[in-house]
């Protein structure tokens, strides 16, 4: 069974009395344990169809299978918990919270958990996930004190804190520096390779895309193997 089927998922938004077609009649299918990338011009519709299968949008028409279930089905429990647990996001904004530490900021999702609560594991999972994107000596910094890229790279250690299946990010290197991104990538191809998990990553950069198993261009909400 493939882990992600997008079945003729049609978005639409109103917007005054017009309707915008942000994703159009897309079908589209991901195995567990693949790197997907995806390009296209702004406002092609790429952060829509991440947002479709993150759970956070509903389709127009069409359905988002995960597992082989229908997630627009599911209850807003059983969404909550797919979105928390499942899924780890990487938004185009850093999006931490400025009063929280970075390991207070990775610790976050952590709460939001339904089968447990905070304990000495998580922390160490905190420290080990910093460590991993060379933030070992920013654990205790609030976002105030990090540079944009420090903060980004909090923001991707984030993702990965409750052990998600599936990774999607958006654009989630755009505003590192080359050395840095490489890095991030780098650690995005372990993760994929060791944990299995599934990455479907919106980028502009072409040697990043070059890296990744199965391509795809969006183009005006049309979506297309590369
Ligand atoms: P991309 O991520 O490729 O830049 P988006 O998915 O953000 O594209 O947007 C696709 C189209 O849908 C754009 O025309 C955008 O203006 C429109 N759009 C996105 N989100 C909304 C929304 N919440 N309400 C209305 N229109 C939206
Ligand atoms: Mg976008």
């Amino acid at each position: 069974m493939s882990q992600i089927v997008i079945d003729k998922v049609v978005k639409e938004y109103p917007v005054g009395r017009d309707t915008i077609v942000a994703v159009k009649n897309a079908s589209l299918t991901i195995e567990k344990g693949s790197f997907v990338s995806i390009v296209g011009h702004s406002g092609s519709g790429k952060t829509t169809l991440l947002s479709l299968v993150g759970g956070m949008v509903s389709p127009t028409a069409g359905r988002v299978l995960f597992n082989g279930e229908d997630l627009y089905t599911w209850n807003s429990d059983r969404l909550s918990e797919y979105r928390c647990e499942q899924v780890g996001f990487m938004f185009q904004s850093a999006s931490l919270l400025p009063i929280l530490t970075a390991k207070e900021n990775l610790m976050l999702p952590v709460a939001f958990r339904t089968r447990e609560s905070p304990d000495n594991s998580h922390e160490q999972r905190a420290d080990e996930l910093l460590h991993a994107v060379g933030l070992s000596d920013k654990i205790n910094t609030y976002p105030s004190q990090l540079s944009g890229g420090q903060q980004r790279r909090v923001a991707i250690a984030r993702a990965f804190m409750n052990g998600p299946e599936l990774i999607l990010a958006d654009e989630p290197t755009g505003d590192l520096d080359e050395e840095t991104e490489n890095d991030m990538m780098q650690f995005f191809l372990r993760m994929n390779k060791e944990h299995g998990t599934t990455f479907i990553m919106v980028t502009h950069n072409s040697d990043l895309a070059r890296q990744t198993q199965q391509h795809l261009r969006m183009d005006r909400g049309v979506i297309s193997a590369v």
